[in-house]
């Protein structure tokens, strides 16, 4: 006998994953219900840079207007060295990416993607978002999975969408590994009112500062009124590894990053609050088994968490989302048996999903090289350029294309 279903989808998780999920399973035309563990909508996280490869998937959703009403469109990504202050090299960004691409590069705030997606999927029918309701475990047989709530209740589904991040519960039984392991790498990151600030240090690019086993990202959000600022050094740290949001001394930061150019200092100088968390792993992905099997597909940092210098983690995350939701809406019925969709939809997906994490990991390395290394890496930028800067590959959009 098979178990009686209460929705179409499950969703583990209302991260960016999870409410983007939720909405493209809503736009394939499915019920869905979404749960997430913290009790309220926060603030969250630190900025986020969305190549056009994401704000594709977001202006596919119709949520493009929603986007310019909280993001920045920067005009350049400028790499500077971090102790002289030179540039090193340039991409221009704005009219040239629309160009290029087809969509513009945006910077935004983690919370405020997260409340566009929120509303956008909440403003579906047939979605339920419930807060404050962790999925503790799963269980699948021949026509239905049923997920296992910390309030005690069971709800069954034809499908379940793991997006409960780094940390994935629902991930264990189904590739039955380890915990994540620290990179050895600290973020620390901060907000900046640029409307405190002189003109002249008031930032409308994306400036990444590059120093030994360090770097730094600075980027506008909320329109240009906020500056973003994230630092990147090498150490461990003791304590709740999960959480994003340890408050830090700027001595510690400070020590660890050395010698910086007054351009950066200036910057690190107008951060009125620190906040710091540990950078975890997981090894690179290897196949299509990493974005699940049956009735459980795993999606964004549940199945392919990655570094974050390529920025493109929850851009990933949009793009597992819409590419699952292509799928589903070309096949109607295709939750009686979702197998062949998933198998598909993660031949579609891992590839690329590999790539960008191991190409995330390479930039780390390069980002952080002492002398003599980074006097070569330095010269290459100033040799090849925007050649090197732009990566059409991933830019250029969703491997199905
Ligand atoms: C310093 C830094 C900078 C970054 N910069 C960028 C960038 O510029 N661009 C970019 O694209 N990406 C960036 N990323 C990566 C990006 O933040 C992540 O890849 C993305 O947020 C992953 O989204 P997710 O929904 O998969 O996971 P998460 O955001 O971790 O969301 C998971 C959600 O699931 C919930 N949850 C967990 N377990 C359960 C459970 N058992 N039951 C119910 N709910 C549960 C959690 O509370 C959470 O809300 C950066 C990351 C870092 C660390």
């Amino acid at each position: 006998m098979t178990t009686p279903i209460d929705t179409e989808v499950l969703v583990a998780g209302g991260g960016i994953a999870g409410l983007a999920a939720a909405l493209a399973a809503a736009r394939a035309g499915l019920s869905v219900r979404l749960f997430e563990q913290t009790e309220r909508l926060a603030e969250v996280g630190a900025g986020l840079q969305l190549g056009p490869n994401a704000v594709r998937v977001l202006a596919e959703w119709g949520l493009l207007d929603a986007l310019r009403e909280v993001a920045a469109f920067p005009d350049a990504l400028v790499v500077r060295d971090a102790p002289g202050g030179a540039e090193l090299g340039r991409l221009r960004l704005g009219e040239r990416a629309r160009a290029r691409y087809g969509h513009p590069y945006a910077t935004v705030h983690r919370a405020d993607l997260h409340t566009l997606l929120w509303r956008a999927a909440a403003a579906q029918a047939q979605v339920e978002l419930a807060l404050g309701r962790t999925v503790l475990g799963w269980q699948a047989d021949e026509g239905a999975v049923s997920v296992h709530l910390s309030n005690g209740a069971t709800t069954s589904g034809r499908l379940l969408l793991g997006c409960d991040g780094l940390w994935s519960r629902v991930r264990v039984p189904l590739l039955g590994d380890t915990m994540p392991v620290p990179t050895g790498h600290i973020a620390y990151r901060g907000l900046v009112d640029q409307s405190g600030l002189p003109a002249a240090q008031r930032q409308r690019d994306v400036v990444a500062w590059l120093g030994p086993k360090m770097h730094a990202v600075c980027y506008p959000v909320r329109r240009g009124e906020h500056l973003n600022v994230v630092v990147i050094v090498h150490g461990a740290l003791d304590g709740d590894m999960q959480n994003w949001s340890h408050a830090a001394d700027v001595a510690d930061l400070r020590a660890a990053m050395g010698r910086v150019a007054p351009g950066l200092d200036a910057v690190l100088h107008a951060v009125p609050q620190w906040l710091r968390w540990p950078l975890f792993e997981r090894p690179l992905i290897t196949g299509p088994q990493a974005h699940g099997s049956g009735r459980v597909a795993l999606l964004g940092d549940a199945a392919h968490p990655m570094r974050p210098y390529l920025a493109q983690g929850a851009a990933m995350a949009l793009e597992d989302a819409w590419s699952l939701g292509r799928l589903l809406a070309q096949q109607p019925g295709a939750l009686a048996d979702p197998t062949p969709v998933l198998r598909g939809w993660a031949n579609e997906r891992w590839p690329r999903n590999a790539w960008v994490q191991a190409r995330s990991r390479r930039n780390g390395r390069i980002f952080h090289l002492l002398p003599p290394m980074s006097w070569g890496r330095n010269l290459a930028m100033a040799a090849l350029g925007e050649r090197l800067l732009d990566v059409p590959r991933l830019y250029g959009g969703l491997a199905t294309d």
